[in-house]
């Protein structure tokens, strides 16, 4: 009998074309390459330079998110590029996939957004998959049972011209959820509770897998949610086993398999996941019940801790420098600091549920005084099924900016940002000292804290924002 496996083993041996040796790294088949105009152009060249072809054009998918403006085209169709190398970085891509005959979700698509928003949505990202593209966090997709992870621009290159990857082995991380998160508490929070536990570095070298009933309760976006951020706890990939809940989402995207494939593809992602005895290298046991409202307080996703809790004394210089550069005070909680932007977008929380969480909070209430709120969709899909709802009128009534999908504020490489000194509370994945914009100073939390954050002008939990209304009422 064979030995059991995990689902991270079981989609290494099915992508494996030359096991690794000590003297070499596996060869690893990709299934498919999403690309977007900032990691691109250098591998575009060099296959041009190369006299070579995009292996297969069929398994790349394009699209338009970094360094977008979220500002509408002018009546003339200009858009507001913050820089000449910005609008130029889109014009290559638009160039190059006409080339290399790349599928691109252009300007004009209904279906342009993130990569890791689109990718999932468009059903490209299916189970069992190998999916790479030159963004940390392609980890997102882990979320679907699919192998998944970040590469540089030389792999990039690699794998346009052979649709493999040198690879050696990660080792396998179980993180084991059980029990129920709390009324109030969602994955935002309890993935800055797991990086808080295991520490900024802890999943270096590995790849994480969810798993335990708290995980199986979660919907699609709030497994996105968690996989997004696994690399911030330094894992190579998160993955999360394919279950009823992945099927039902998948089932009639653009690219999903249909009629008897459909049945096919189903009974075959059903054998991924982890045999029962399986062996992880490392494993740890979270209680969601334990879990709070969480951000971070630092400069880095594992310097997290329950928004009411407080701020432990730092116990290095890079600690030291991070509560300093943030402005907190050790032994004290971070909640009822003054706020001064908040954003709520970004490839971890930008889909549907994320906006209707904080649509939920913002509705018949207005952002504080003083506060700038900007709500930015993942895709043009998620910004079409919001406005749908009506929840860009909440936003809009509420004081918050409604804007066009793109990373925005998440990277301020677009024209997003903040200034020096401000504080801002983002649903995004990291809070690096000006990530958001030079010496601008980064919350991470969930789209709840962030909207009551946003309504209260302070670093508010959004239960007690909801409970004095109910009590104003
Ligand atoms: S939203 Fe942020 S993390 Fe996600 S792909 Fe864009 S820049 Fe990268």
């Amino acid at each position: 009998m064979n030995a059991p496996r995990t689902l991270f083993d079981k989609l290494w041996d099915a992508h494996q074309v030359v096991p690794e040796s000590d003297t070499a790294p596996a060869v690893l088949y990709i299934d498919l390459h999403l690309v977007h105009e900032v990691t691109s152009p250098q591998a575009f060249s060099e296959l041009r330079a190369r006299g070579l072809k995009l292996r297969r054009p069929d398994r790349t998918l394009a699209t338009l998110d970094h360094s977008t403006p979220t500002l509408p085209a002018d009546a003339d169709g200009h858009r507001p590029y913050t820089t000449p190398e910005a609008e130029a970085q889109v014009e290559k891509l638009q160039a190059n996939c006409r080339e290399f005959g790349v599928k691109l979700h252009d300007w004009d698509s209904d279906a342009r957004g993130i990569v890791h928003v689109i990718g999932p949505e468009l059903g490209a990202t299916q189970p069992g998959m190998t999916i790479v593209c030159g963004d940390s966090h392609t980890s997102t997709h882990g979320a679907f049972g699919a192998l998944a992870f970040g590469i540089g621009t030389t792999e990039v290159g690699h794998v346009m011209a052979t649709q493999c990857l040198l690879q050696r082995k990660p080792k396998s991380f179980a993180i084991h959820v059980d029990g129920e998160l709390p009324k109030g508490v969602g994955a935002k929070d309890l993935v800055l509770h797991i990086i808080a536990t295991i520490g900024v570095g802890g999943g270096t070298g590995h790849v994480l897998e969810f798993r335990g009933p708290a995980i199986e309760a979660l919907s699609m976006e709030a497994r996105m949610t968690m996989c997004n951020m696994s690399i911030e706890a330094g894992a190579r990939a998160g993955l999360i086993a394919p279950d009823d809940t992945t099927f039902a989402w998948l089932e009639g995207r653009p690219s999903a398999p249909r009629g008897p494939d459909w049945d096919r593809a189903v009974a075959h992602w059903t054998t991924l996941r982890s045999d029962a005895g399986a062996h992880y290298d490392r494993e740890v046991r979270i209680d969601a019940t334990l879990v709070r409202p969480t951000v971070t307080y630092g400069t880095h996703p594992g310097m997290a801790g329950a928004l009411d809790a407080p701020v432990p004394e730092a116990t290095n210089d890079q600690e030291h420098r991070a509560l300093e550069y943030m402005r907190v005070t050790a032994g004290k909680s971070i909640a009822g600091m003054p706020v001064d932007v908040v954003f709520i977008g970004s490839c971890t929380n930008s889909r549907l549920p994320d906006l209707r969480a904080a649509a939920e909070i913002l509705r018949g209430r207005q952002v504080a005084e003083g506060v700038r709120m900007l709500v930015v969709p993942g895709s043009e899909a998620v910004r079409r099924e919001a406005e749908a709802e009506g929840l860009h009128e909440v936003f809009t009534a509420a004081g918050a900016e409604w804007r066009v999908p793109g990373c925005s504020m998440c990277i301020a490489m677009n024209g997003d940002l903040a200034q020096p000194g401000q504080l801002v509370v983002s649903t995004s994945n990291r809070n690096f000292e000006g990530r958001q914009g030079k010496g601008a100073r980064t919350v991470l939390a969930s789209p709840e804290t962030a909207a009551a954050s946003a309504v209260a002008g302070r670093l508010s939990d959004a239960r007690s924002v909801l409970k004095t209304s109910e009590a104003a009422a």
